[in-house]
């Protein structure tokens, strides 16, 4: 489990200097609207029956991807003097918690 507290100290480099900065965690974004080129074909491609190609298997994704336990943080970094972000990554954790100070 890794602790994050909910403000850093880091340097901006738009400001020139180390300012305190807010952090808040990424969370996964979601498709908005319609499927990608690739989603439509293999859509296309799954209807009827007899061998579909490449898409007759599962994505690989979904079988090997899904045994691990933990998953990598992106965190980003707001400065409140200029406004502008940052994204800082973190290691491989299975838990995280924002700590106030
Ligand atoms: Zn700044």
């Amino acid at each position: 489990m890794v602790k994050i507290p909910e403000r850093m100290f880091k340097y901006c480099p738009h400001c020139g200097k180390h300012v305190e900065m807010k952090v808040k965690q990424e969370k996964t974004a979601r498709r908005k609207g319609g499927m990608s080129a690739t989603a439509r074909k293999q859509k296309l491609r799954r209807r009827g029956y007899g061998n579909l190609g490449k898409y007759s298997k599962r994505p690989v994704t979904q079988t090997k991807m899904a045994s691990k336990a933990s998953k990598k943080v992106d965190l980003r970094l707001t400065c409140p003097e200029c406004g502008k972000k940052w994204v800082l990554s973190y290691p491989r954790t299975k838990r995280v918690e924002m700590i106030k100070k």
